[in-house]
């Protein structure tokens, strides 16, 4: 803890024990407030300011520092001041008083408890971000929420102190009267108990559960105003119409079928998507051949002589379709169809809320009605506006399958992870490949030192990494292409045969009737949704790449079942979806996976952590396979073994890393993982190292010192 902090609580702690010792406690009573009265009135009579103020000092510094009696305080207030000064005063005391209390809680206590339950909270965080007023002013309302206990937990919350304020003194200002009010009938009170009739307190709870309950009608006045100009069909053929066959509405289509629900997936291109078809399966195919090509060439440090291989490219683009076709069945029309999915061909486009029409490659139209539609249309390369671009005849992740021969020199555009990838892949394959990335380094999302190993190791085999060199212009002088970028204040000629584009990919959006029915679309260019990936048309949902914030396969899966269930089965049950664990990898050599956060993002968030690393030059399985490279690195909080992420750099890191995955979703901290019989030799092992190296951190000095004495003694 800060010095800052320490002193905060000494001083609260030295104000509390001082209010005791000095007997502060007799004076908070009912009797003692009514023997008083006299007194405290006669001295408002005679200086009615001092009084006034010095009662509104007293009452802040009581409600400040949480201590007892600011219900008295608000009778003896109403007894002295009257209704109408006595409600002024209370009102904005109390609720200056409570925030002083709240901005205390938060600078003592928010940062250690939010670190210290970060995965926990985020729902809670982003529920009071949006939603902290209305949840406050409900607590306010309801007196048997103890005054100090909201002002106190308030503090840990992300809601802002300005809310917090006006909030508290709006919520409290009934109760005040209502205290107010009884203290200028101060001496008929017996008990504080008295004042609150049970109907009262019932009405008070009405009051609170109001703005929850305005919340839910406001959300309803606002559904009806979505679906105002809309006719809605009498009843409707199908409960749920998919569009888009990628992995978001593969999976969303399977649930319904799953629970029986009439269901239609409509796929205009090929089912199976980006990821079957031009993302994760053809690039993991061609990184195959990469790799062999690559152990090959370093046979020779294997022991094995003559060892040469000759790349056909052609040949490794025609497998790389083969395993495309090999994987197709899975996705395909036939086994959906087996499934209990109707699946059609066409393009969809939505015409009212309850209706998608569905144009054929034939020309036919057919129009279908939904009680409910998942849109899960994904996300396509994004090619940005550079001067000259559009001569360069750029390559993208769509367009790269087609090609047969291999670029002599390739120019990558993006550092990140599919620009990663297929650099290495086509550096290794044979090209003479520029990779060009604006930020400082490849892979700006994970650690610095993990982007530097990729790095080192791209440069080592061929690639000329050019980090923080910004594409300014394409030119075509001739037939030569060439790219001018900046780097450093300097311009460069970079001169190349092809250009991969690979700076990103924009959800799809455009020409199927979201703009036609208002559906917004947020400042990250995807389709807006709420938790439950309703877009404001409750009956439409969207998952998968077209609605973020991820663009992986994996985590459209994921969306996909909340998106298929909430829209099947609301408004009588709705789930959340859940991000607390989400993993991923980049099938780079060495491979990069990670699950929770980073250290980078651990320090922006400001969440507390320690951390452990282990290398992998230690390991022996990576030392016997010639693979002792990289890391395994844990986040836990401080003090404790609860994982808060994990980095893995090295072979078969995304294998590798699911242990941490599952630790993580099930609440297995590093303890439990280094308890765990890892078989020897394994490169899993380096996980039990890395939970190795966090218990040594931890080891029990004192303990092991006594047991050190204990040995010593044993000896004689
Ligand atoms: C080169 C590359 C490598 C990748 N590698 C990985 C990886 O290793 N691991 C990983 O997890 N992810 C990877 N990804 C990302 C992954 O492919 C996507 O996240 C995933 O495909 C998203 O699935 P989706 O269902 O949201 O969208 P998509 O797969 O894009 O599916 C959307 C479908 O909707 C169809 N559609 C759109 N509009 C309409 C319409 N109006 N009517 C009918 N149909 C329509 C499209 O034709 C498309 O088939 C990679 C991506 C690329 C490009």
């Amino acid at each position: 803890m800060s010095r800052a902090r320490i002193l905060v609580v000494l001083a609260i702690a030295a104000a509390v024990i001082a209010f005791f010792a000095a007997g502060g406690q007799r004076y908070v009573s009912l009797e003692n407030v009514k023997a008083q009265q006299a007194a405290i009135a006669a001295w408002h009579q005679s200086n009615p300011v001092a009084a006034g103020a010095a009662f509104f000092a007293a009452y802040v510094a009581v409600t400040g520092l949480s201590l007892p009696g600011a219900a008295l305080m608000t009778l003896v207030g109403g007894a002295v001041f009257g209704l109408l000064w006595g409600t002024l005063i209370i009102s904005f005391a109390a609720s200056i008083g409570a925030t002083v209390a709240f901005l205390a809680s938060r600078f003592v206590l928010r940062d250690w408890v939010q670190s210290r339950f970060a995965p926990q909270l985020q729902g809670v965080n982003r529920g009071f971000e949006k939603e902290g007023g209305f949840y406050l002013f409900t607590l306010r309302l309801i007196p048997a929420v103890p005054f100090f206990a909201i002002n106190l937990a308030m503090g840990l919350t992300p809601i802002r102190t300005w809310t917090f304020y006006w909030v508290s003194q709006l919520g409290m200002l009934a109760g005040t009267i209502v205290y107010v009010n009884a203290g200028t009938e101060l001496a008929k009170i017996d008990s504080l108990q008295g004042i609150l009739s049970w109907q009262l307190l019932g009405a008070f709870l009405l009051l609170g559960l109001f703005p929850l309950v305005a919340k839910k009608g406001v959300d309803a006045i606002r559904a009806r105003r979505v679906y105002a100009r809309w006719q809605r069909p009498a009843k409707f053929d199908r409960n749920l119409v998919v569009i888009g066959a990628g992995s978001a509405g593969l999976v969303s289509a399977f649930i319904a079928a799953a629970v029986k629900a009439r269901v239609t997936l409509v796929e205009k291109h090929k089912m199976g998507g980006d990821c079957l078809n031009t993302g994760c399966v053809p690039s993991k195919a061609l990184i195959k051949s990469a790799r062999l090509l690559s152990q090959i060439r370093n046979a020779g440090k294997y022991g094995i002589r003559h060892a040469t291989a000759e790349v056909d490219f052609a040949e490794v683009m025609e497998r790389v379709q083969r395993v495309v076709r090999a994987v197709e069945p899975h996705d395909s029309v036939e086994r959906y169809a087996s499934l209990g999915v109707e699946c059609l061909q066409g393009e969809a486009k939505i015409v009212s809320p309850w209706e998608v029409e569905v144009r054929s490659g034939a020309g036919g139209t057919r129009r279908l009605t939904t009680r409910a539609i998942v849109l899960a249309a994904g996300a396509e390369p994004f090619v940005p506006p550079i001067p000259g671009i559009e001569r360069m005849n750029c390559l993208t992740s769509e367009s790269l399958w087609a090609i047969r021969a291999l670029p002599r020199r390739l120019l990558v555009l993006g550092g990140g992870p599919i620009g990663s990838e297929l650099a290495q892949a086509f550096a290794r394959l044979g090209s003479k490949v520029t990779q060009v990335e604006m930020l400082p380094r490849l892979l700006p999302r994970e650690d610095p030192e993990v982007s530097e190993m990729l790095r080192k190791r791209f440069e080592a085999e061929g690639i000329d990494v050019l980090v923080s060199h910004r594409a300014k212009e394409f030119r075509l002088e001739g037939s030569r292409k060439i790219l001018l970028a900046e780097h450093a204040g300097r311009e460069l000629r970079l001169e190349f045969d092809e250009l991969l584009c690979a700076v990103g990919r924009v959800a799809r959006t455009k020409g199927y009737g979201l703009e036609e029915l208002g559906i917004p679309i947020s400042r990250s260019r995807t389709v807006e949704t709420n938790e439950y990936l309703q877009t404001i048309y409750p009956n439409i949902y969207a998952c998968g790449d077209v609605a973020g914030p991820f663009q992986f396969t994996h985590t459209a899966s994921h969306q996909a079942w909340y998106a298929a269930v909430n829209a099947l089965f609301a408004p009588f049950r709705k789930f959340r979806a859940d991000y607390s664990v989400i993993p991923w990898a980049t099938f780079t050599d060495p491979e990069v996976a990670r699950v929770g956060l980073n250290e980078t993002e651990a320090r922006q968030q400001n969440v507390s952590h320690e951390v452990s690393v282990y290398g992998m030059e230690e390991l022996d399985r990576a030392i016997a396979d010639g693979t002792a490279q990289g890391m395994v690195k844990v986040l836990t909080a401080p003090r404790s073994d609860r994982i808060l992420g994990a980095t893995i750099v090295g072979e078969q890191a995304g294998e590798l890393i699911v242990e941490f995955i599952a630790a993580m979703k099930h609440g297995i901290g590093l303890k439990k993982v280094l308890a765990t019989i890892h078989i020897y030799p394994t490169l899993a092992e380096a996980n039990k190292y890395a939970a190795g190296v966090w218990r040594k951190a931890h080891a029990p000095e004192t303990l092991l010192r006594t047991v050190e004495r204990f040995h010593a003694w044993m000896r004689g």
